[in-house]
Parts: structure tokens; sequence; C-alpha cells
């Protein structure tokens, strides 16, 4: 029997020979383990690389650290894997819960949360499910070690050997040593997330939450940013302190769903009630699982920056004076309803408002009664559309209002009445009872209307509506789309014969009344259309005002008026004519003063005319830049004086040589004591007076000249002296 005596001690010599090899590859693991610790940059390379280590350095078959999942069962999953059966993880099914998948050593050690050792793999029947793998596998016996992270278990690493009972007594042990380390590598690691966040800015409130979203740990800067004591929180559900509106964008980052840049801004609930818009940062532990996982939070607070931020988008969007949206916002608003209209049966309507005495209560009461008013007129507007309308304010005391779907006129003449008779009552401002009424301007959009032209014709259509008296609105109709398209062709052809040099000024003669002798020259345009002949300035002169086209045509007079004055000797002074649209344009008189002086004219041989209505209404600028032109020799004369408003008041405050009566007068005076001779003859005195040089305008008959000779007008103009010609006169005019 010496063999099978032999045979006992050849086992028993190989058993001690093994375990000592075994010893010796766990020493080194276990050492190796440490060095990987120290150098492991997170979570994911600490634990790969713990793997790694083991089989490489252990010599055994197969290593792998799995986590049980959140689910009833409690399904493991591998995190990470190393050796050279990695096919043995492939769907595998183990699970922490009690039951035939459960009883595996990794199931085991996450159920009791202690080591579990399978010296032999194919002779344990709990081993039963995973038998062929691990024999496919070439997988003897295995142990399975809890690894604990700060207290909690996080998961467990199992390692498989090549024979049987190779994790013995002393295995075991260094095994189990090395999994402690590996734990306490983990949670520092943890710790060093931590840290770096809280390192990185110390406002920041940082807190970790469990697989069940708890708070385990909470930076002690959550007192000064949220007014809590972290002890308090600690064990708190985190999506409490969250707004339930911004629940689901956290919850999606903790579940790993987004990545931590592009998180939008989250509002945590202050201690004091109110919520505070935090930047979150979100980093979350490779899986869920019971005791691991689960994440850790970054919180800045942005509250101020986003506030601002609101605050900004707000002003880009809405009206600061009324609340209402602005110009920007509304155009915006008309283009998306106009792009939406996709069948016949609705489409898209614009009222424009105006309200109509705006200007005399802004000037008799001040800008401040006026900004009242607005927002008053603002609630009001706001309080009177349905829900589907838009109101927004356009500027000034013009307010747009968008039904993005309306059916027919009827529906937009119900809003129009709906929009005044809300506006109809009396505004009180303090003692003031203050009548605001409107007018509306409205267009419905055809088949090819654009948010530009929609404005454009609602815009015509007001104006339509106040010529025909105020309060009240008028439609964008067939008339007024013929005259618009009319407009435009106009502006067109303007723009072509300014281009072309086709204006050309001519001359009419003002005169002594006395003896005809003529004393200056008005200069009038006339267009030259090469089709047309000679077109009047009545023709054009406001198409070019309102596309701005005036300044051209007036630079080009001025100059032709400078050039000819510089060639001849003509008498007296050339007036000319200024549009109100040139007055305001910053820079027009001195540019009128560079031309003057590059032509080398004598400034006193110039003369402006500009309307009482035009110089009523100007800013400062304007009045200084009238002052200027005055002081350098030019005169200013008031043209169509009388047919505005508060002319007195305008001779006394501007810088004004003297008024130009209106044709309407002239032409109406009879010489006995009817209203335009008396009128003729007070603004005639009142003239005087101010020491203004006057000239009545539209003298056509030797009747007119005695009636104004008569009542102390000494200077005319008007065909009876001569009409506009191409050149001026010079000398006495005769035939009078
Ligand atoms: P305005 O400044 O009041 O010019 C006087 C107008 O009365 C001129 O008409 C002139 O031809 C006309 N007129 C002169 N005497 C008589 C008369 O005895 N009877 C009648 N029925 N009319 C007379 P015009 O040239 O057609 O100009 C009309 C308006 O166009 C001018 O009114 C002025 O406001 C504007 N305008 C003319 N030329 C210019 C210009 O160069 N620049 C600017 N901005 N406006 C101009
Ligand atoms: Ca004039
Ligand atoms: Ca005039």
């Amino acid at each position: 029997m010496g063999s099978a005596a032999g045979g006992r001690l050849g086992a028993r010599l190989r058993a001690r020979v093994g375990e000592q090899a075994v010893r010796d590859r766990a020493l080194k693991t276990l050492s190796a383990g440490t060095d990987v610790l120290l150098k492991a940059r997170d979570e994911a390379d600490l634990i790969a690389t713990m793997c790694a280590t083991v089989v490489d350095t252990g010599g055994y078959r197969f290593a792998w650290y799995g986590r049980a999942g959140n689910d009833e069962e409690g399904t493991v999953s591998p995190v990470a894997a190393a050796g050279g059966a990695k096919a043995y993880l492939d769907g595998i099914r183990i699970t922490v819960a009690e039951g035939p998948y459960g009883n595996g050593p990794t199931g085991v050690c996450l159920r009791t949360g202690a080591v579990h050792v399978q010296p032999d793999l194919q002779g344990a029947s709990a081993m039963a499910p995973w038998h062929s793998r691990a024999l496919a596998s070439d997988m003897i016996s295995a142990i399975s070690l809890p690894i604990y992270c700060e207290g909690q278990l996080d998961g467990a690493l199992t390692v498989y050997g090549r024979t049987r009972d190779e994790f013995d007594a002393s295995a075991q042990s260094l095994l189990g040593r090395l999994a402690e380390q590996f734990g306490y590598g983990l949670g520092r690691l943890r710790d060093q997330a931590r840290f770096r966040m809280l390192a990185e800015n110390a406002t920041d409130v940082i807190y970790q939450s469990d697989h069940d979203g708890r708070i385990t740990w909470v930076s002690p800067s959550v007192t000064a940013v949220l007014g809590y004591e972290p002890a308090a929180l600690l064990g708190t559900a985190c999506h409490l302190l969250v707004h339930p509106d911004d629940q689901p964008t956290l919850g999606a980052a903790l579940r790993g769903a987004s990545s931590a840049g592009e998180m939008p801004p989250v509002r945590y609930l202050h201690a004091d009630g109110a919520y505070r818009w935090m930047d979150p940062r979100v980093t979350v532990t490779p899986a869920l699982g019971p005791g691991g996982g689960g994440a850790i939070v970054g919180l800045r607070d942005i509250t101020a920056e986003h506030e601002a931020r609101e605050e900004l988008a707000y002003r880009a969007f809405h009206d600061q004076l009324t609340g209402l949206r602005n110009r920007a916002s509304i155009v915006a608003i008309l283009e998306r309803a106009v792009e939406r209209i996709r069948d016949d049966a609705r489409t898209v309507a614009v009222l424009f408002i105006d309200l109509d005495n705006f200007k005399v209560v802004n000037d008799s009461l001040g800008h401040g009664a006026g900004d009242v008013v607005l927002a008053r007129v603002a609630e009001r507007l706001a309080a009177a559309l349905g829900p589907t309308e838009h109101v927004g304010r356009f500027g000034g005391d013009e307010f747009v209002v968008v039904m993005p779907a309306v059916r027919d006129h009827l529906e937009v003449e119900r809003t129009a009445e709906w929009i005044q008779a809300a506006l109809a009552p009396d505004l009180t401002l303090g003692e003031q009872s203050i009548h605001s009424s409107v007018s509306i301007g409205i267009a419905l959009a055809g088949p090819e209307a654009t948010a530009q032209s929609l404005l454009r014709d609602a815009d015509a259509a007001l104006f339509e509506a106040k010529a025909g008296g105020r309060d009240r609105w008028h439609f964008f109709d067939d008339e007024l789309r013929a005259r618009a398209l009319e407009r435009m062709t106009l502006e067109a052809e303007i723009r072509d014969g300014v281009r072309r040099g086709e204006f050309v000024a001519y001359y009419q003669p003002i005169v002594d009344l006395r003896d005809a002798r003529v004393i200056g020259h008005e200069a009038l345009v006339r267009w030259h259309h090469p089709v047309r002949g000679v077109v009047m300035p009545g023709d054009f002169i406001g198409v070019a005002e309102a596309s701005g086209l005036i300044s051209e045509i007036g630079r080009q007079v001025q100059d032709q008026v400078l050039a000819m004055l510089a060639e001849t000797p003509l008498p007296g002074y050339v007036s000319v004519n200024v549009s109100p649209v040139q007055l305001r344009q910053s820079g027009w008189a001195a540019a009128l003063m560079d031309a003057i002086e590059a032509f080398g004219v004598d400034p006193r041989r110039i003369a402006i005319e500009v309307t009482e209505t035009a110089v009523l209404d100007v800013a400062v600028e304007v009045v200084e830049d009238l002052h200027r032109l005055r002081a350098d020799g030019i005169s200013i004369l008031l043209d169509d004086f009388g047919t505005g408003f508060s002319s007195i008041s305008v001779l006394r405050d501007l810088p004004v040589s003297g008024l130009k009566l209106d044709r309407s007068f002239v032409s109406e005076v009879r010489g006995v004591r009817d209203t335009s001779t008396v009128l003729v003859q007070a603004i005639g005195s009142l003239a005087t007076s101010l020491e203004l040089s006057s000239v009545a305008e539209g003298v056509e008959t030797e009747a007119q000249r005695e009636v104004l000779l008569e009542h102390g007008w000494l200077v005319g103009q008007g065909y009876l002296f001569g009409r506009p010609a191409p050149e001026p006169r010079l000398g006495q005019v005769v035939g009078v």
C-alpha cells in the first residue's frame, strides 16, 4: 500500500507546496493592490485596475466587481472584470434576493455583507445555475468579498481559482485586507471628489446622496446658502428640496441621462421658504445599488445672475413703462402668426391704435402725466382683449394689437369697438379728468401678406382714420392699397430722379408791394420728369418726405441756389424751403453752413423757410441749430403763417426773423371788414411790433395788393409779380 501511502504523502506535500504558493501570490497581490489604490484617478479606474491586479499578480483565473441593482431581486450587474474568462459574465443572472439565482458566492456575499467562499463550484448544488459556465471557464473555486465604503456596502469583489480549496484561511485573510483597502480607496476617491468641488468654490454646497436619493453628507456651506444646519438634512430625500418643476431635470441627471455641463439651473428650497436658483453639477457613481452608488451633487447659488438674466430677457421683449410687449416682441408674434396662416378660413388682423389727444396731455400736463396716461391706457387695452389677442406698445402713444386667427371683418370690428369702449371713460389724474379717444387702423392679411406689409397697411389705415376726424377706425381697403402702390411706384421714380438730377430750383420774386422792386426770391423745386414734363411739388413732396428722399432733393436745390448766387450779382436774398424731415436730422444746419462757405456766398443772401408746425415740436438741438444759423446771418422765415395753432409763442420763443402770411388769408381779403381782412391787419401789426420782416404770399390781384398795403404789409409774393421761373428776375418787375 506503499503507493497509497506514497500517494497520500504526495498529495499532502503538493498541498503544502500549493499552500505556500497561494500565500505568496496573495501577499504579492496585497502589496500590488495598495499600490493601485494610491494611483487610481477615479472610481472606474480604481475598480478596473483592482480586478486586473488581483488576476495578474495573484495568478487567479478571473475577478470581477459587481453591484446590486435597485430592482426587487437586486439583480447584480458587473462593473468591471479581469482575467481570461470574460465570457463567464455574458448574460449571467445573479441576484441578491434569496432564490435559485441568489445562492452563488456573490449573491450571498451581497446579501449577508460577509465574505463567502465556495471551495468547489461543481460540487455545490447552490451553484447549479452556473455549473456549465464555470466548467467552460475552467473555474473550480471562488471567493466573494464585500467591499465597504464609508461604512456602507458598495459591492462585491468575486475571485475565481483554478483549483479546489484555493481560498484557504490565509488567502481569505489577505484578500479580506485587500478588500478593506479597496473600500478605503473608494471612500478616499469620493472624498477627493467632494473636496475638489469644495476647493473649486468654497461657497458651493456639496452633498452626497445614496441610492435612495437620501442625503448622507452635506457641506457646512449649506447653512450660508440654503439656511439649513447640515445635520438636519442628513437622511432627507434630496428631491424634497427641489422645486417640483425642476425635479425631472435633476432626476435625469442623477440617472446619468444628461451630461453635467449642460444642466439647466434648478431651484432648491431655502429654509426661509423661498426657492434659490442653483447651478448643479452631478457626479453619479457607476451603478446604483444598496449601500453603493448614489451621487455627489455640487450646487452653486446663481440666484442673482439668474434673476438678472431673466430681467434682461424680460426687458428685451417688454416695454418698461407699460409692461406690455415691445415693438420687437409684437413684430415677432405677428411674424409667427403670419407664417401659421394655412387655410382660407382664418387670417391675421393687425390693429394700429393711436391716442388722439396724447400730445396735448403731454404738452399741457407734462411728461410725467403723459407716462401715467400711457400706463393706464395699456392696462385698459390689456383688459379689453381676449386670451388669443396680443397687444404691444409700438412707441410713443402707438399700440398694436395682433389677432392671430380671425374669421371675418365683423370679428375685428367687435374687437375695435371693444377697445374703444374700454378706453372711453375719462381718466382721472389727480384733479384732472382726461378724455382719451383712440383712432384705429386695421389691416387683414391677404395671401401675400408679411408682418411688415400688414404693419404698413394698418399704419396707412390709421392715417386715414385720423384724417377722417379721429375717434374712429378704418380698414385698409382696396382704395388704400391702390394708393399705397402708387406711392411706392412714385417713391422709386423719385429715387431715380434724384440720381439723375431731375430736381431743379425755380425762382419766384419777392417784391416791395409799393413799387414791385425785387427784394428777394423764393426757391421752389420742380421735377423735370423725362416723361411727365414739369411735375409740381404738391405731387411728390409728401412721398419724398415720407421716404426721407426730401433731404437729398433739398441738398440739390440748395446747391443750385448757392451756385447761382455765387455767379450772379442778384440783389436781395434767396429763401430755401426746409422740410421738417431735414430739420430733425442732426448735422443738417452745419452742412448748410459748410456749403455756404464752400460756394463762397455771403450768408446774409440766404434765408430758410420752415413751417410753424415743423418747429413747434422740435428738440432742443434743433432750436440751437436755428440760433446758430441766425447768428451766422441767415434769415429764418416762418412759412404758411396762420395755418398752425400756437403761432405767437413760436414767434416769441424761436430765433425767427420774419413770417410768411399764408396764401389762404390773402386770397380771401375783400377790403371790407371780413374776418380775413381783420386777421391780415392783426398779424401785420403783430409782425411789426415784434420787428419781424413779413411777406404776404399768393398776391394775385391788384385789389389784394392794395388791401395789404393799407394794412401795413410792405412785402409780397405772388402771380401778380411773377410766377416761379427757371431764372431769377433782376431789377424791378414790370407789368404791375
Ligand atoms: P410754399 O413754401 O408755401 O410755396 C409757395 C407756393 O405758392 C408755391 O407753390 C408757389 O408756386 C405758390 N404760389 C406763389 N404765388 C402764388 C399765387 O399768386 N397764387 C397761387 N395760387 N400760388 C402761388 P409750389 O411751388 O407748388 O410749392 C408748393 C409747396 O411745396 C411749397 O409751399 C413748399 O412747401 C413746398 N416746396 C417747394 N419747393 C420746395 C423745396 O425746395 N423744398 C421743400 N422742402 N419744400 C418745397
Ligand atoms: Ca415757402
Ligand atoms: Ca407758404
